[in-house]
């Protein structure tokens, strides 16, 4: 009997082992992944310092100090821009290396890595059956878009989007930055170039599903068409579904939880949702340590009060942005405020790439978005 099965061994199923082990070591966790590490995972690659943040609270530092971080931040959408150096740099880093580093420093940590795929759970009255064999008091569904977890919790999936990402060499023009082009049309769309620092950068793009789905020949097309000369020489190409948050997120309670992607936690305007992936997956592993020590067969309503207290205005926020910015109107108007005042573009990149609000002198600069026959 385990104390806790993590089910996928990525950024959340990571650190729900380190925030489980952080509280008491002694616990028995196990993390199961369908894949070996090192793996390589469909994404931007991008990682905002808040990560790291978080990650240091649980004794994880120093996993990318060997990567170049990125200061500069750009925003265009046709012909309105924005390009500022960010308040914290970010970093860019494959993920085949920084998950590699992640679930290494888990395992340092006491938790045993094996390599499944999960078919599925039971939960029974004081414990989980995982795939009818491994037992455990607690479950954290870790699993990523295609959650099996979240599918035998009988919960629906959210707006998904789809994009594809590929490496290429970085051009000169694009060099120590991440570009951020947004699409002419219905929003979210945009493409992204974001430079690593070694002379290659992690380009694609993406646009939420409304019922028909671009083919992979589209999305190329579209990322070249809004960063010109992004997919040449490129390699690696990969597509993957993102599970965008909306509205509100409210866990349930019992013993099993929901954290990163297989919560459907995906930032619809940026894409970002390795941040919320360790913070969620670190609140589900405290929540577990935490439940245990009282003896109780519930970490879900305590995980559902502290992912409130952190998300709960910051996911209302972000929602409330992207269907304000769904006309483009508005998205121009935050762009062209971002590019006049550094204050504005601060907000803008905490609300898209960790747990940042809408401020009022943002609000202000959304509002006042002229109407189209003003543009
Ligand atoms: C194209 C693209 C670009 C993106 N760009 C960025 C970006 O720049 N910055 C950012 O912050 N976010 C980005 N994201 C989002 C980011 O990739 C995810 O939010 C992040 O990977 C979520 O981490 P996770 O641990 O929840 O899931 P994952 O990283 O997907 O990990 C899930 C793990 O579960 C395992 N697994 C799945 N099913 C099973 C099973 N049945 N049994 C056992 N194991 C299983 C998988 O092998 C995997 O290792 C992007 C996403 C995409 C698709």
């Amino acid at each position: 009997m385990w104390d806790l099965v993590v089910v996928g061994g990525g950024p959340a199923g990571a650190s729900a082992a380190l925030g489980a082990l952080a509280v008491d070591p002694s616990l028995s966790v196990l993390v199961v992944d369908r894949r070996e590490f090192p793996r390589d995972k469909a994404c931007g690659d991008g990682i905002a310092p808040h990560v790291f943040d978080l990650l240091g609270e649980v004794g994880v530092s120093g996993i990318v100090d060997d990567w170049t971080p990125v200061r500069r931040f750009a925003l265009t959408r046709g012909d309105v821009g924005v390009d500022r150096e960010m308040a914290r740099p970010n970093w860019v880093v494959p993920r085949t290396v920084f998950d590699q580093r992640l679930v290494e420093a888990a395992q340092a940590a006491g938790a045993e890595l094996i390599r499944r795929r999960v078919r599925g759970l039971e939960i029974q009255p004081r414990f989980v059956t995982v795939d009818g064999d491994l037992e455990a008091r607690f479950v954290v569904g870790a699993d990523g878009a295609y959650s099996v977890v979240r599918r035998d919790l009988g919960l629906a999936a959210g707006p998904v989007a789809l994009a594809v990402r590929g490496y290429a060499p970085t051009p000169a023009g694009r060099a120590a930055s991440q570009v951020i082009a947004y699409g002419p049309g219905r929003q979210p769309s945009y493409a992204w170039s974001f430079d690593r620092g070694d002379g290659w950068s992690n380009v694609g793009y993406g646009e939420q599903l409304t019922g028909t789905r671009p083919t992979r020949a589209e999305l190329m097309e579209h990322l070249e068409a809004l960063l010109p000369g992004a997919t040449d020489g490129g390699k690696s190409w990969w597509g993957h579904h993102l599970p965008l948050s909306s509205w509100s997120w409210r866990p349930q309670a019992g013993p099993v939880m929901l954290a990163g992607d297989a919560a459907g936690l995906i930032n619809p305007m940026t894409g970002e949702g390795i941040y919320y992936a360790v913070a969620t997956g670190l609140l589900a592993g405290r929540a577990v340590a935490e439940a245990l020590s009282k003896n109780s067969a519930d970490a879900g309503s305590s995980y559902r009060h502290q992912v409130t207290r952190l998300l709960g205005r910051h996911l209302r926020h972000t929602a409330l942005t992207a269907q304000l910015s769904r006309s483009g109107r508005v998205l121009n108007a935050g762009i062209r405020a971002a590019a006049a005042d550094q204050r504005i573009f601060d907000d803008l990149v905490e609300l898209g790439l960790a747990d940042g609000l809408i401020t009022p002198r943002l609000l202000r600069a959304l509002v006042k978005a002229p109407r189209p026959e003003q543009v």
